[in-house]
């Protein structure tokens, strides 16, 4: 049963509005009733419970920011930030469907969409009746993307697609891929594929020991026939991919918070339970010492967030913030999943509780949406003026 209690040393809850309050225990009540109770199971057999995504849209988790006119329920990015921090608390592979969904399909058909793709894709993304991928990494292109070679050639009323997007999260089960690929100018543009297109497959990608309840695949285009009104016309460039990391790195900050509010509740309330040398090892003082640590780099993680959603309210939130929180989030819940774990003696390892799960998942959250060795220099370039890379 999921007893999660959330941890608020310094009463930030006092900081959110009412409406905030409410879709975040909305989200928590659903990932108790949805999520909790069958995401071992998928996660230990690495299968991908497709039954959420109809739920996901029906709770209001896909575009949270979208506006009403196009099927989203118009929320702020404070909501959309504490909605991923709920999911990622069940876990961070579902979290990535949602994140996928709201910033990396639904976003860039938003914000450089035009008035009919907006109309025709949106609604059915929020509803969870489509589900979306996005396609910007490649076998040799990962940090780099901007070396991407997936490229599309001019003919008449549509395009011809070629190349191949690897390691695609909800790739073998999307309807739409929104793809970067450049032009014969060289220029990267948006594309949306849409299953079903003659030469367009999504090969699943199998063995993985992290986000093994979220599916991975590869796109792979071959003379895909693109009809040119799926180009999206409102942005063009490398700037274009990665607003949408922007905004994806932003709801991951705070999904990686809950992530290791879950370790940390399980830890503190399993330390209190175990007796070892006549009493619980919660009374130890090096156990104390992992507690302590663990909320102390938990509230400092939320009032980071916290921030950095009011600035992203006001339209101020730069890339290089949402690096800091990203890093810095993912590598705090990552450290405190480990010290979780050992908190547990041998019952850590075991699938009887989340904190495994959520290490083995936050392997792949600390390498996607840019490494933590990519974001430091996303730093230092915001700090020198000088790229390193
Ligand atoms: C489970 C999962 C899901 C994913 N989902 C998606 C998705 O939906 N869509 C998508 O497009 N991509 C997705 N990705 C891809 C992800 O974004 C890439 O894995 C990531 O960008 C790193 O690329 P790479 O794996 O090719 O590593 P590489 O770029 O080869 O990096 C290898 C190592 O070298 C380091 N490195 C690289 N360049 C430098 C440098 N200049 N200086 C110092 N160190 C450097 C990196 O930090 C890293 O440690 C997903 C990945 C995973 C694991």
């Amino acid at each position: 049963m999921d007893v999660f209690q959330h941890p608020d040393y310094y009463l930030l809850d006092e900081l959110l509005s009412d409406e905030h309050k409410m879709v975040r225990d909305a989200t928590r009540d659903w990932v108790k009733r949805s999520v909790s109770p069958i995401i071992e199971d998928y996660a230990q057999r690495a299968a991908f419970p497709e039954h959420l995504v109809k739920e996901m849209g029906e709770v209001g988790l896909f575009g949270p920011y979208i506006p009403e006119e196009y099927g989203g329920p118009g929320l702020d990015h404070i909501s959309y930030g504490l909605m991923m921090q709920e999911v990622e608390r069940g876990d961070s592979g579902i979290r990535s469907t949602c994140s996928v969904q709201s910033s990396l399909v639904m976003y860039p058909i938003y914000a450089y969409g035009s008035e009919e793709q907006k109309q025709r894709f949106l609604p059915k993304l929020a509803t969870g009746e489509y589900l979306g991928s996005f396609g910007l990494t490649e076998p040799n292109f990962g940090s780099n993307p901007g070396g991407m070679t997936t490229s599309f050639k001019d003919a008449g009323d549509h395009v011809i697609l070629n190349g191949a997007k690897m390691w695609i999260s909800n790739a073998p089960f999307c309807h739409v891929a929104v793809v970067w690929a450049k032009n014969e100018e060289g220029r990267i543009k948006g594309l949306i594929v849409e299953r079903g297109m003659e030469g367009f497959t999504t090969p699943e990608t199998h063995n993985k020991w992290s986000l093994r309840a979220s599916a991975t695949g590869e796109l792979v285009f071959d003379n895909v026939k693109v009809p040119k009104a799926n180009i999206l016309p409102g942005r063009d460039g490398l700037g274009a991919p990665l607003s949408c990391l922007d905004s994806a790195r932003f709801g991951i900050a705070w999904g990686a918070i809950g992530a290791a509010m879950d370790c940390y509740d399980t830890a503190l309330r399993y330390s209190k339970e175990r007796i070892q040398f006549g009493k619980p090892i919660a009374g130890f003082q090096l156990q104390q010492k992992k507690l302590a640590e663990m909320i102390t780099e938990i509230t400092k993680a939320q009032l980071l967030t916290f921030r950095l959603g009011q600035l992203k309210n006001e339209g101020r939130a730069s890339s290089a913030q949402i690096s800091m929180a990203k890093r810095n989030n993912v590598d705090m819940a990552i450290h405190i999943a480990r010290e979780a774990r050992q908190m547990l003696g041998g019952m850590g390892i075991t699938g009887d509780f989340s904190i495994m799960r959520h290490m083995m998942n936050l392997e792949s959250v600390i390498t996607y949406e840019g490494t933590h060795d990519i974001h430091a220099l996303i730093l230092g370039n915001y700090q020198t003026d000088i790229a390193a890379y």
